[in-house]
């Protein structure tokens, strides 16, 4: 099955979702065509249909193993939890309101593993609050591998009433000791209910759930080739069950509404797959494609780490940080060279925290901050693997380029480079040819990396220095002499080098502008007289001398802007969608295409948009060249980025220094192609 589905798209994300399997969609179009009807009518084109929902259950049972147990088809696997957690509590309820009356001790805890998926602990949480049942929630941790504590299970498991432990993780791949955790519960409990989220071991991992003592099991569909918004829930005969829909009494009464039959009939394309087919790899094959990969990876980062033992994962999933490297840094180069990962699970892309999962593995921040999951599904082909291999190497090799470059508009040997982390801007003032760079406000968290910048192209580094006076600034001053080999302390005011009148920085010169009590603003004046300040504030008209330029590192993103335009500073870039950018740039010939990606991100893959090719000024580069753009403020300039977010960024500093034709593609440039 292919994989590149887009264009020349290497999909690494199979533990958020994957695509639906050929099979999978011409069932799908048939229970929607010619199989169209209600499976509860008794008529043909209802006993068409409930032959679908009859051949896709009886399947499932086999693959999972169910005995006697029941199978019921849900909307995925966050129903299929409502539904355990809400039978269970509501059986929970029941037995300590007898048992109080009997005068019998009930288990009084919700034990759930640290590591479950958001659905679980929430699930707990809400129906624990609506049904009244006022249990008390207990996380269970994991070791530094992951794995459950199995002392700590000992030692709650007298007092638990349900238990819910998923079968592997989806964002590390850790596989849990289910046997060790159903040892645990017989020896050191009353009967807690068992619930298993097995949503990432279906086709990873052999199940026979009627084996087990496991009560409840949700599976979902679009982690494993059938379509989003179908899914399973195994219930082991006798354990009880309460509906969370009431109705039409479909599902036997035990799920109502009218079933999904598309979703229903892809399943079991799917289930046949995996039954009788020959698509899916087998774990020792999976395995050795995982290894390949972390092969691969390991070559092209050598400070890489991988947050999970591979022994103890899903042989489908790599879970991994590399030192002095952000998630997003890495996820834009991925992304550039058309390979789709993520940064933990999906369901928290987009927020920025740091994963809780690695957070209770006890990883440190850098690891559960900076992590990527890498993960492909079973069906995944050699040349597939090999393919992606290929060009994690080439990110590698990307990465090494070096960031102090000439500039890549004039090729001029000196430049200036802005560096942000955790919402703090610095500048870096460098000149290749005379072998000098000044440190301006650099972020703490970027202290080793710009040490290794600066470094890596040989420039003594002539100052560290810093507009305000706060502890901050100061730590990050000294971690980066510190790293660059230099004393720790200041050698003066916020990092001026004694009493030196100002820093020559090839042919361009430092001054130190008056400070206003604890702040300090500097000048680069240029022999062709544009001057840059850098200022603690966004305050340019305190400024004692004129400059053409601010470069601040609060506020408005940090973006450098010109001087006197703070009042403009409001206001939103205008925007480009995608479905009109084709005629923009037929409308305007002379319209300049930006991709403002950083460079290794452009190399891994150049911006070509309607037959034009993006010149590449990557974001971290554009106050350098601000004047520049500025020059011809009716050429209007398209900034485009692999999401929108940089380009929106580009195109309000352009805006707000005066040019009225800077726009952003909204969306980014995966949308425009
Ligand atoms: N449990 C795990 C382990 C998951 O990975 C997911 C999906 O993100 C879910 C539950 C929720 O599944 P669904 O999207 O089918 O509701």
């Amino acid at each position: 099955m292919s994989h590149l589905s887009h264009a020349d798209e290497l999909y690494l994300d199979a533990n958020a979702t994957s695509p639906v399997l050929p099979a999978a969609i011409a069932a799908a179009l048939d229970a929607m065509g010619g199989r169209f009807g209600n499976p509860s009518s008794s008529h043909a084109a209802g006993l068409r249909a409930k032959q679908i929902l009859d051949d896709t259950r009886a399947r499932a049972r086999r693959v999972l193993g169910a005995g006697p147990g029941r199978v019921l088809f849900t909307s995925g696997a966050t129903e299929g939890i409502q539904t355990a957690v809400l039978s269970a509590l509501c059986a929970i309820r029941e037995h300590r309101l007898i048992g109080k009356m009997r005068g019998d001790t009930c288990g009084d805890l919700l034990v759930y593993g640290a590591t479950e998926h958001k659905a679980v602990s929430e699930s707990l949480a809400h129906w624990n609050r609506l049904l009244g049942t006022g249990l008390t929630l207990q996380a269970l941790p994991v070791d530094a591998d992951g794995r459950h504590r199995l002392d700590i299970l000992a030692e709650l498991a007298p007092r638990a009433a349900l238990v819910c432990t998923m079968a592997a993780n989806n964002e590390t791949g850790v596989i849990s000791d289910l046997d060790g955790i159903a040892r645990t519960l017989r020896e050191h409990g009353p009967r807690a209910y068992w619930m298993v989220d097995c949503v990432q071991a279906l086709g990873k991992l052999p199940l026979d759930l009627a084996a087990t003592r496991i009560d409840y099991a949700p599976f979902s569909g679009h982690k494993l080739y059938a379509p989003k918004g179908i899914g399973m829930l195994y219930v082991r005969d006798g354990a009880p069950y309460t509906p969370l829909m009431i109705g039409g009494g479909q599902e036997a009464g035990q799920r109502s509404g009218t079933e999904n039959m598309a979703g229903i009939a892809a399943l079991g394309a799917v289930l046949a797959e995996l039954e009788q087919g020959t698509a899916f790899r087998s774990h020792a094959d999976m395995a050795a494609m995982r290894d390949r990969l972390a092969a691969a990876l390991t070559d092209a980062f050598p400070g890489i780490v991988f947050n999970a033992p591979p022994a103890q994962a899903l042989p489908t999933t790599l879970n991994f940080a590399v030192a002095g490297l952000a998630s997003k840094d890495l996820l834009d180069l991925f992304d550039a060279a058309g390979l789709r990962v993520s940064a933990g699970s999906a369901c928290s892309a987009a927020k920025a925290a740091p994963s809780y999962v690695l957070a209770a593995m006890g990883l440190p921040l850098w690891r559960s901050s900076g992590a990527v999951r890498l993960s492909f599904g079973p069906t995944a082909g050699d040349d597939f693997i090999d393919e992606a291999c290929v060009r994690i190497r080439r990110c590698g090799q990307l990465l090494r380029a070096p960031l102090l470059a000439p500039s890549p508009v004039s090729g001029a040997a000196h430049g200036l480079l802005q560096v942000s982390a955790e919402g703090r801007h610095g500048w870096i003032v460098f000149d290749l040819d005379a072998g000098v760079g000044v440190a301006i406000d650099p972020p703490l968290a970027l202290a080793p990396r710009i040490a290794a910048l600066m470094q890596a192209r040989g420039l003594r580094v002539a100052a560290v220095l810093g507009t305000g006076a706060d502890a901050e600034g100061a730590a990050a001053r000294a971690a980066l002499r510190t790293a660059l080999g230099q004393a720790a302390a200041d050698p003066g005011p916020l990092g001026w080098p004694g009493d030196a009148a100002a820093i020559a920085i090839g042919g361009r010169v430092l001054a130190r502008l008056a400070s206003s009590g604890t702040r300090m603003a500097y000048l680069l004046e240029s022999a062709d007289g544009g001057g840059i300040a850098f200022t603690g504030d966004t305050d340019g008209d305190n400024l004692p001398r004129p400059a053409a330029l601010l470069c601040h590192g609060v506020d408005l993103d940090g973006q450098a802007f010109r001087a006197g335009d703070v009042a403009a500073a409001e206001g939103a870039a205008a925007q480009l969608a995608p479905a009109d950018l084709a005629a923009f740039l037929q409308a305007h010939a002379d319209a300049l295409l930006v991709d403002v990606r950083e460079q290794p991100e452009a190399d891994a893959g150049a911006c070509h948009l309607h037959g034009r090719s993006a010149l590449n000024l990557p974001l971290s580069r554009l106050a350098e060249h601000l004047l520049h753009l500025l020059a011809t403020p009716e050429r209007p300039l398209v900034f485009v980025c692999r999401s929108g977010n940089r380009s929106a960024r580009a195109a309000l500093a352009l805006r707000r220094a005066g040019h009225a034709q800077a726009w952003t593609l909204t969306g980014g440039i995966a949308l425009a192609q």
